[in-house]
């Protein structure tokens, strides 16, 4: 098996050029148990547009289903006490807290009332502090999770409605439509991230939007060990890569930034909408 991530971007692999490369685990990540496979991978470079796109031969397919709560988090009663501590962090020190800022200044600006409790899917929660912010400020929330057991902490911890599903089969019809689709950090861990934000565009209201955040290659200047560069990413954006991967959506960029989070991450974000569709 080996990985192709695709961006589709206008490049189509003509101006690839080697970037980073790793025999081993850099350090921070967590140490997944890869069996007889040589840990061997790294990330091309489009010159032209500037994206990174991962390149390995590793067999990710049952990272997310077992090993990665268990790895990343210590299980569920490790994703309990984090939940707690990055809960408890005040508004300069917390992403998740800057991120909710963000995300209601946008809804406000788009006439969304929080007195009529707007719908938020929130794709790919992990410990759900984002979602649960929200919940307080009033929106009503779903969270997907494709690994059971999260969903069951997402459930039971944070108390928020969250169900163990695939975005790409999800119906409108079952869910009904929300006034927000949200990937934090979600994006750079799929092959194919068109497919994910097409898929968004059936689940949202007339005047819903869409908000992406993924990791920033201004990372790079730190040098291979960053998180941003961790096995489970298949692309790092950048202005310009992330802009086009919308754009190519059908999505209408609203805003388009990046900033460097409290918790030293490098990020870039997105609100998008989707005119004239329905
Ligand atoms: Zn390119």
């Amino acid at each position: 098996m080996s990985i192709s991530p695709t961006l589709r971007c206008p490049c189509k692999g003509q101006f690839l050029t080697a970037a980073f490369q790793y025999t081993e685990p850099p350090e921070g990540e967590t140490r997944f148990d890869w069996g007889e496979q040589l840990y061997r991978r790294g990330y091309d470079r489009c010159t032209l547009c500037g994206h990174w796109f991962g390149h390995h031969d590793l067999d990710l397919s049952r990272l997310y289903a077992g090993d990665y709560v268990e790895k990343t988090y210590g299980g569920v009663e490790g994703m309990r006490r984090r939940f707690a501590k990055i809960m408890a962090l005040p508004y300069e020190q917390s992403d998740n807290r800057q991120r909710v800022a963000r995300v209601r200044a946008f809804a406000h600006s788009r006439g969304i009332d929080e007195r009529q409790q707007p719908r938020l899917l929130d794709v790919g929660a992990g410990l759900g502090v984002f979602p649960a912010v929200m919940a307080e400020n009033g929106w009503q929330v779903m969270a997907l999770e494709q690994d059971v057991r999260t969903v069951e902490y997402l459930q039971s911890v944070v108390a928020i409605d969250a169900l163990a599903q695939d975005l790409l089969n999800i119906k409108p019809a079952v869910v009904g439509l929300f006034d927000v689709v949200t990937f934090n950090k979600v994006l750079e861990h799929v092959e194919d991230p068109a497919a994910l934000l097409i898929a968004a565009r059936r689940l949202l209201t007339p005047n819903g939007f869409v908000y992406v955040e993924v990791p920033d290659v201004a990372a790079a200047v730190d040098g291979p060990d960053r998180e941003e560069f961790f096995v489970e990413h298949h692309h790092v954006f950048n202005l310009i890569s992330l802009a086009m991967l919308i754009d190519r959506t059908n999505y209408t960029i609203f805003q388009l930034g990046n900033l460097l989070e409290p918790s030293g991450k490098f990020t870039v974000y997105t609100f998008s909408i989707c005119e004239g569709l329905y």
